[in-house]
């Protein structure tokens, strides 16, 4: 019988409830720190306890998912704490294109997939030399915002920079990517692709709160100027949204144009969930600074549906579960293949 397993954290809690509700077996790779949260939730069927996640990439715990004929469901755990090639390495099946995780975590293949989708996308510098405006200086991989900076100047870079440095938070430039500042309001938009039934699915949108950048609206702007901080982009939770509905039109053709593109750049393409991550601009205009090629922890909010997937289920739909829905309908018709990597 096949299951269900994940890390545990993240979007964990989402991705095994909707398994065990679509009637497979649960299973949670848990850090032994994080049992006793864990044990709270009876939709867990097994635990495999672990030191590090990195003991996936080991014979004894494979051998354990390999017996339970188990389906990983990537997340940005697995991203912030494996390299790609130990992604790839990796034995059990992964729900998904895991090759495409490679394309997330290197801002230039990153930069190149949503080129080719033909996403309007923030100038990416080249240089601190280049900063002409208000940039921002991300680091790579999925760090979660933590780190990064806004700048304004080469000089102001280094100084910042530096600081991360001595901080032991990044080596160097290389560490460091910087773009543009896109100004607008930010929505991150989650879609989920099927290539079962060649169907894109709109499931909702949600915003991030980062700290500290969030809270800097709740200080006044004398005392801003007064404190020497540089506000950082790490995220601490989510929030709904939902769009004025004449932007939605955008939404579907900018994910199809994703999942195009990313079909021609890396086989077998854009396979479940993906993210879609930028701001609208006061013409209602986005720009997309980022995606993720997995599911985003933005989905959480939606356990019991979304205002958008109450749209294409008559049920509540999370995204959790659409991905268990997936893995059912592809084993009934034997067509697990085109679903895994
Ligand atoms: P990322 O890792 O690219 O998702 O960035 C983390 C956070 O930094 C985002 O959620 C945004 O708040 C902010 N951010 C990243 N890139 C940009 C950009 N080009 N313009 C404005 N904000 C950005």
């Amino acid at each position: 019988m096949t299951s269900v397993a994940t890390l545990g954290s993240h979007c964990s809690l989402q991705v095994l409830k909707g398994a065990k509700d679509e009637g497979f077996k649960t299973i949670l790779i848990c850090e032994k720190k994080r049992e006793s949260l864990y044990r709270r939730f009876s939709f867990i069927d097994e635990f495999i306890l672990v030191d590090s996640f990195k003991e996936i990439l080991g014979l004894k715990c494979a051998k354990r998912l390999e017996e339970q004929d188990a389906i990983i469901i990537p997340h940005g755990t697995l991203i912030a704490q494996m390299s790609s090639q130990e992604i790839e390495s990796i034995k059990i099946p992964i729900f998904g294109n895991k090759r495409i995780l490679k394309w997330e975590s290197d801002r230039n293949m990153k930069e190149k997939l949503m080129l080719e989708a033909k996403l309007n996308i923030p100038k990416s510098l080249l240089s601190p030399k280049e900063i002409k405006g208000l940039a921002i200086a991300k680091r790579h991989g999925a760090a979660g915002g933590k780190g990064y900076f806004l700048t304004t100047s080469e000089k102001d870079y280094k100084r910042k920079r530096d600081k991360l440095i001595q901080q032991g938070t990044i080596k160097g430039d290389s560490d460091l990517y910087l773009q543009e500042y896109a100004f607008g309001v930010s929505a991150y938009l989650q879609y989920f692709y099927s290539p079962l039934k060649d169907t894109l699915e709109f499931f909702g949108v949600d915003r991030r709160y980062e700290s500290d950048i969030d809270g800097l609206g709740r200080i006044p702007a004398s005392q801003q100027i007064d404190i020497d901080i540089t506000p950082s982009f790490n995220v601490i939770g989510n929030s709904p949204l939902v769009l004025r509905e004449s932007l939605l039109e955008e939404v579907y053709s900018m994910g199809e144009k994703f999942v195009e593109a990313s079909k021609k750049l890396v086989t077998p393409g854009m396979t479940g969930p993906f993210c879609l991550e930028g701001v609208y601009d006061d013409n209602g205009r986005f720009t997309a600074f980022e995606f993720s090629a997995r599911i985003v922890a933005g989905t959480n909010l939606y356990v019991e549906g979304s205002p958008y997937s109450a749209f294409i289920y008559d049920e509540p739909m999370s995204m959790g579960k659409r991905i268990a829905r997936e893995i059912k309908n592809a084993e009934k018709d034997n067509q697990l293949v085109n679903i895994l990597t």
